[in-house]
C-alpha cells in the first residue's frame, strides 16, 4: 500500500463522518482534514465580529476580515488529534458550541467563503495521502479523489449520537433541539446553490443506522485495499 490517495467522507450531519476518517487517517498515516472545522471557525468568527448583528453580514465587508485572518489546523501530539487555530488561538472546542451550531450553515452558503475553504483544503491535500470529511469534498472539492464516500443513518441514530457528543462537552442542550438542528442543518446544505451536499455517481453510499464503527471500517477498508492495489 505504497501509493497515497485522497478519500473523501460526505454526508449528512452527525452521520459519523469524522469518527470514521479520524480512524481511517490514524491507520493510513495520512493527514486528516475537518472541512466542517474550518466552515465553523470562520462562523466563530463572524460571530465574534457581531456579524450577524450588523452590516457586516454584508460579505463584501466581511471578506476583507476574513482574509486578514490565520486559521491553520496543527497535530495535537498529546491528544492525538488535529486542533484547528484561529490567528494562533486553539478553537478546538469553541467551534462545537449551540450558538456556532446554528450559525454555521448560513456562513456555508456564502460563495466567496466557499472558495476560499475550498482552496485550503486544495491546498492541504495537494500531495494526497488524506482523508476529508465534508459536504462538497467527493463532488467538488477533489472530484478526482480515488475513494468516495457517502454516509447516511436515520435521523434519530444521528441526533441521539450529536446529543451524546454534547453532553459530553458539557452543552446543556436537549435532544429535541439538536434533531431540529441537524433537520434544519441538513436542508440548508441540500439547497444551497453553490456546492450542495450531494451524493456524487462515483461514491459508495453507507447507511450505518445499524452499523457498529468496527462493521463501517471492514467495509471501508475493502475498497482502500481494492483502490490502492490498482493504482
Ligand atoms: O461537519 P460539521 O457538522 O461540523 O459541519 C458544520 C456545517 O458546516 C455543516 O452543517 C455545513 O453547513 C457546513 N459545511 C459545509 N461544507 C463542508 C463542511 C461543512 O457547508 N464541506
Amino acid at each position: 500500500m505504497n501509493q497515497k490517495i485522497i478519500i473523501t467522507i460526505d454526508g449528512y450531519s452527525s452521520s459519523g463522518k469524522s469518527t470514521l476518517a479520524k480512524k481511517i487517517s490514524k491507520k493510513l498515516k495520512y493527514k486528516y482534514i475537518d472541512s466542517g472545522a474550518l466552515y465553523r471557525s470562520v462562523a466563530l468568527l463572524a460571530i465574534r465580529k457581531k456579524i450577524f448583528y450588523s452590516d457586516l453580514w454584508n460579505t463584501k465587508n466581511f471578506i476583507p476580515i476574513l482574509k486578514e485572518t490565520n486559521l491553520k489546523f496543527k497535530w495535537n501530539q498529546k491528544y492525538s488529534q488535529t486542533d484547528i487555530f484561529l490567528n494562533g488561538e486553539n478553537i478546538q472546542h469553541k467551534i462545537r458550541s449551540k450558538q456556532v451550531t446554528n450559525k454555521v450553515s448560513l456562513i456555508a452558503q456564502i460563495p466567496e467563503i466557499r472558495e476560499r475553504l475550498t482552496l485550503m483544503q486544495r491546498n492541504i491535500g495537494k500531495n494526497k495521502g488524506i482523508v476529508i470529511d465534508g459536504r462538497d469534498a467527493g463532488h467538488y472539492v477533489f472530484p478526482k479523489s480515488e475513494l468516495k464516500i457517502f454516509m447516511k443513518g436515520s435521523i434519530e441514530i444521528r441526533s441521539y449520537r450529536r446529543y451524546q457528543d454534547l453532553k459530553k462537552i458539557g452543552e446543556k442542550v436537549s435532544y429535541e433541539e439538536v434533531r431540529k438542528n441537524l433537520i434544519h442543518r441538513d436542508m440548508m446544505d441540500i439547497s444551497r446553490n453553490i456546492s450542495p451536499l450531494k451524493k456524487s455517481v462515483d461514491s459508495i453510499e453507507i447507511d450505518n443506522t445499524f452499523l457498529s464503527i468496527e462493521e463501517q471500517l471492514n467495509l471501508i477498508f475493502k475498497f482502500i485495499n481494492k483502490r490502492t492495489s490498482i493504482i
